[in-house]
């Protein structure tokens, strides 16, 4: 049995106790175990305040910044391997595993490219410089400096590498040193980064540390300068919302949790038409991209009264094409879903939102998976729903299905549109809105955004160029209000304040210029 270790004060570290169990969810073979219990959470913890967090305040921004490009280039340089480990442990696609691996990678690029702009640095500058006084010398002028404490960071089991390497590249550039911990269930990625970084000794002593299983009482042991960067479940950030460090301390929290993502098709797109190809395309590669488990997949899709059949013909027709096995084969488009437990719920969540919609393709029982043995494996095909009469409160707008089901509802207008899409789904990652008729667009905007942290717009003049909404993007904030924890991150420079404190100078102009430079 392959038995992962966690880094911590600078070495590998196996803990006792019952392992949580790593498992190829298109086989059932049990791939590698792991545990933290017996791990010394206190001396982990100071390790990284003593060591990581020097080391990395002496640094400019441009310095820390090598320091990513140098994480971005190992993940790199074993990209095959990388990709092989999470198609076993994740049931990804090679598609897939490139999503999340070269995601990774990517975004410690950008931030190491942000790193260079800002430079020979040690301080953010907040807006511009106040005049404060009657003459020109007293000023204000707001500064951000990087948290003197330790940055931990929770990850949910779908993207096991990019997790890992979004929040690290902001929080390592803001001057934080960080523990990481991913889902166990698939965390062999994880380690196998962290193995590579401490191979290649591209980071200073205490700057990154692992732990791969269970955090024990971390959590409570944390303080007032460190921070708590969490993504999944709903259910689990309340919890740690209520956590002692967090009530007592105000430890910072930010949060990334579910997302019931919407798609508008606007009441101007004809079939035929290349933005309507955009939507399908979209949507389909939404719902089935790693096998629907992605935080910004599309749930909702509202389609004009007088489209729905159409659409649902369109969507039907590409769902029959995807081709669900074991994801190391070339012909399967789509793997399995990442758990056992995974499985159940998607079952469960399908049979939930059929209180208030039809199955019109599809069954999470029956997927005839390729290459698999029989029985084999935590399996479904692609479900798509009709739910002819749509109201907030009803499941489709409560419950998120962690899996490639999706469910296409009609609107009469943007006023019914706009109040489904937005205040109903109760606070969303990101919606996709399809139209080039700009009052729509710009209705359609104004009523969503509050609810959402982006929104993605699909019209003519960039369906040759548009990202895919489920795309996280390092230029853009990843977050949204309500439901989605409230949280943001990466958009820039934006996702490195979480890591650090805004403090308001007070001054002669001359002198809090000389800081601000430096
Ligand atoms: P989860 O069960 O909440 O687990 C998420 C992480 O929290 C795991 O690392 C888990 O560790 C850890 N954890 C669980 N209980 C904990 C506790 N009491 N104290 C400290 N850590 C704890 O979520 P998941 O099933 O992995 O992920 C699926 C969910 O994440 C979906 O709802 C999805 O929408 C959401 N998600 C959101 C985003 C986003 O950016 N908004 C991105 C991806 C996923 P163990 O695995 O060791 O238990």
């Amino acid at each position: 049995m392959n038995e992962l270790g966690s880094f911590v004060c600078g070495k590998w570290v196996k803990g006792t106790g019952k392992p949580a169990e790593l498992v190829n969810p298109a086989t059932e073979e049990v791939l590698a175990s792991t545990s933290t219990e017996g791990i010394d959470f206190g001396a982990t913890l100071a390790f990284a305040r003593e060591k990581g967090g020097p080391a990395l305040r002496a640094m400019t921004f441009a310095q820390r910044g090598e320091l990513l490009r140098a994480m971005s280039r190992a993940i790199h340089g074993k990209r095959d391997e990388l990709l092989s480990i999470a198609q076993a442990n994740g049931g990804n696609t090679r598609g897939d595993a490139k999503f999340d691996v070269d995601g990774a990678s990517g975004t410690l690029a950008a931030y190491a490219d942000l790193a260079a702009e800002l430079g020979d640095a040690h301080v953010l500058v907040d807006g511009d410089a106040v005049q404060l006084g009657r003459g020109a010398r007293l000023f204000g002028q707001h500064v951000y400096t990087p948290r003197v404490g330790v940055a931990v960071h929770i990850n949910a089991f779908n993207f096991p590498a990019w997790g890992l390497a979004e929040k690290a590249a902001t929080a390592l550039l803001a001057g934080m040193p960080i523990i990481t911990k991913p889902a166990s269930s698939t965390a062999l990625v994880a380690h196998r980064m962290v193995e590579i970084f401490v191979a290649e000794k591209v980071l200073p002593e205490g700057v990154l540390s692992f732990l791969c299983g269970s955090s024990g009482d971390l959590l409570d042991r944390l303080g007032g300068q460190d921070v708590i960067a969490f993504t999944g479940s709903s259910t689990t950030a309340a919890k740690l919302r209520e956590g002692r460090s967090v009530v007592r301390d105000a430890t910072r929290i930010n949060v990334e949790a579910d997302s019931l993502n919407g798609a508008v098709l606007g009441l101007d797109v004809d079939e035929g038409s290349d933005v309507m190809n955009l939507f399908v395309t979209d949507v389909v590669r939404e719902m089935t991209q790693k096998t629907g488990q992605k935080c910004t997949a599309i749930r909702r899709i509202y389609v004009p009264t007088s489209k729905v059949e159409a659409v649902l013909e369109l969507l039907r027709d590409r769902l029959a094409a995807v081709k669900v096995g074991d994801p190391t084969r070339e012909e399967v488009t789509m793997g399995p879903v990442a758990t056992a437990q995974q499985i159940r719920d998607v079952r469960e969540g399908v049979k939930k939102l059929e209180s208030c919609a039809k199955i019109v393709f599809g069954s999470t029982t029956e997927a005839n998976a390729i290459g698999v043995p029989s029985g084999k494996g935590y399996f479904t095909t692609p479900v798509l729903l009709h739910g002819a009469s749509p109201k907030p409160g009803d499941a489709v707008h409560t419950h998120e299905v962690f899996g490639p089901v999706a469910t296409v509802m009609p609107y009469d207008d943007v006023a019914g549109a706009a109040a489904l899409a937005g205040a109903a789904g109760g606070g969303g990652l990101v919606t996709s809105v399809y139209a080039d008729d700009k009052d729509f667009v710009r209705a359609m905007v104004t009523a969503i955004a509050p609810h959402h942290g982006r929104l993605m717009i699909g019209s003519s003049k960039v369906v040759g160029q548009s990202l895919p909404p489920g795309m996280a993007l390092p230029q853009l904030v990843h977050g949204g209000p309500g439901r989605a924890g409230g949280g943001e991150e990466l958009g820039g420079r934006r996702g490195m304040t979480f890591y650090m404190q805004r403090t308001a100078l007070q001054g002669d102009r001359a002198l809090l210029e000389a800081i601000a430079k430096k």
